[in-house]
């Protein structure tokens, strides 16, 4: 079996810690890897790699910066394939989703190749006779990224190809579940022509978390992964004086107007429940069923989620993979179990689910509960598998309100013939991604993303302007000179030096 390790100084290195993890292909229930578990040193040695070569990408000019991150868009572009058949392997998703996961990261490369013109400031001429102001954005140093099991390509492509198009070096700490494409991303960055030491990835669980967080010479941690990790993670490294981003969890709903395009609303929620097996940040969970609405689709979902194809996710005609652990198939089962205790009418179940020739794999069928209510657990929690509530409102004012009482904030979208309704739900709605007959609004790589509520600790939304923001410092500058004499004529066309 392999093992997959640790990328320090631009060198693979196995830990020393004598701790690994099974890395377990969950479509076929068994381990396919094992993944190095490192230790305080070890974060410690990539820490060190990544500060002594930040002096020099630091001052490498941001135009020799992005043709690095050009050549490495082209290798992403070239392995996307290889990317995508690592994702599937280690999360289970089916390989059309996965190569669509890769390209959505490619798109932060090419979103990161154009910072340069973003690094710009502002210039105040003679703010006093002789004195000249402007503003400049900085590199922070070194900056660290831990990462969640869902989105094992392109989450860590939020993250370091801005961080390093603005001038930092980076260590990643990706998701033990599925750590394999942290390493590819290793690989192709060096034959881009990245410098060793300016992109370092340490494999781990808490162990190596908590030595970023507490470590002095990290600057800044951007996180992604569920909410109470996220809250550890934001008051931990504030407290140890780092600027923190930390993305969380959600319950992400869909209020559907009586008004809406049925077939249309049903598509959409179809792909945004199901789609990954419910295993997305921005999946739709809950359907806000306004009025009569519910009646007009149950049916229909109903029908659909029973039919709907589960495989291995490399079967040709899978619409769902399996979900990430077995730990994760008995928790969503059991929650499953507590819907029904509860009272919510179960209209599909998919507990055991079995498939032929994937006996072994953490396989659950869609699953569809109607007349879910808000104190009921299915509602509370995030399941973060292939199961939709819905619940019943009796107006859109109603929706809203249920909505904006929900401790996430992360996406929600609204489904509706009319652009009045719409527009003020748009405005009312207290959650950071929203979408108007759309159902997964995950905005473009030059917009930013993140919830608000308990779905996001921090100031800065992630990639986009935000993230540029996020890993760099504004400086104020005011400056006067004597006057000098010239330094003669340049015939030469003016080129960067
Ligand atoms: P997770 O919180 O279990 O793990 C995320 C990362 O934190 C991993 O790298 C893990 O090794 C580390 N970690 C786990 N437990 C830790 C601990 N006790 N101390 C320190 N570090 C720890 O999340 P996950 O299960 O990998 O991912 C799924 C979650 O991520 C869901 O809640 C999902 O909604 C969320 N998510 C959010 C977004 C977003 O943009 N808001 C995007 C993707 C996923």
């Amino acid at each position: 079996m392999d093992t997959i390790t640790h990328y320090i100084n631009g060198v693979t290195i196995d830990t020393q810690s004598g701790r690994h993890a099974d890395v377990f292909n969950p479509a076929l229930g068994e381990p396919v890897a094992r993944v190095a578990l490192g230790t305080a040193e070890e974060v410690d040695a990539a820490v060190r790699a990544a500060e002594k070569a930040f002096p020099s990408w630091s001052a490498t000019p941001p135009l020799t910066r992005a043709r690095v991150l050009f050549k490495y868009l082209q290798l992403c572009q070239q392995h996307t394939d290889e990317f995508a058949a690592m994702i599937t392997r280690e999360h289970g998703k089916t390989f059309a989703d996965a190569q669509g996961e890769v390209a959505r990261g490619i798109e932060m490369v090419e979103f990161a190749v154009g910072i340069p013109q973003m690094l710009k400031g502002e210039f105040t001429d003679q703010i006093s006779r002789g004195i000249d102001a402007w503003s400049m954005r900085q590199a922070l140093g070194v900056v660290a990224g831990i990462t969640p099991f869902n989105f094992p390509v392109m989450v860590p492509m939020w993250m370091f190809p801005v961080a390093l198009a603005c001038g930092n070096t980076f260590v990643l700490k990706p998701s033990e579940r599925d750590p394999s494409p942290s390493l590819l991303h290793a690989r192709l960055l060096k034959e881009a022509g990245l410098p060793d030491g300016v992109f370092n990835v340490v494999q781990g669980d808490k162990v190596t978390v908590d030595a970023l967080l507490d470590h002095p010479v990290v600057q800044a941690v951007s996180f992604v992964g569920s909410t109470p990790i996220a809250e550890y993670i934001y008051s931990r490294g504030c407290a140890a004086g780092k600027r923190v981003q930390a993305l969380g969890g959600a319950k992400n709903h869909m209020v559907v107007m009586p008004d809406a395009d049925m077939e249309m609303t049903v598509d959409a929620l179809m792909g945004a429940a199901f789609g990954s097996a419910g295993e997305r940040c921005m999946a739709i969970s809950v359907v806000v069923a306004v009025g009569d609405a519910g009646d007009k689709i149950v049916d229909a979902l109903a029908k659909r989620t029973a039919a709907l194809k589960v495989r291995d996710g490399m079967a040709a005609d899978a619409e769902m993979g399996p979900v990430v652990t077995s730990a994760a198939k008995q928790r969503i089962e059991r929650l499953i179990g507590e819907g029904v205790e509860q009272g919510a009418k179960l209209v599909v179940d998919g507990r055991n689910h079995k498939v032929v020739g994937r006996e072994n794999g953490f396989f659950i069928g869609g699953t569809l509960f109607d007349h879910v209510t808000p104190d009921m657990t299915i509602y509370k929690e995030e399941i973060f598998g292939p199961v939709l509530c819905m619940l019943r409102a009796p107006d859109v004012g109603s929706a809203v309100e249920l909505i904006n009482r929900n401790e996430y904030g992360n996406g929600v979208a609204i489904y509706t013939r009319d652009g009045g309704v719409a527009r003020e739900f748009v405005r009312q709605i207290q959650v950071g991604m929203v979408g108007v007959n759309v159902p997964l609004p995950v905005p473009m790589a030059f917009n930013s993303f993140g919830g608000w509520k308990r779905s996001l600790f921090g100031d800065h939304h992630a990639y986009g302007p935000e993230g540029v923001r996020f890993y760099t410092r504004h400086k104020a500058v005011m400056q006067r000179w004597p006057n000098t004499a010239s330094a003669g004529a340049e015939f030469a066309f003016p080129q960067m030096k």
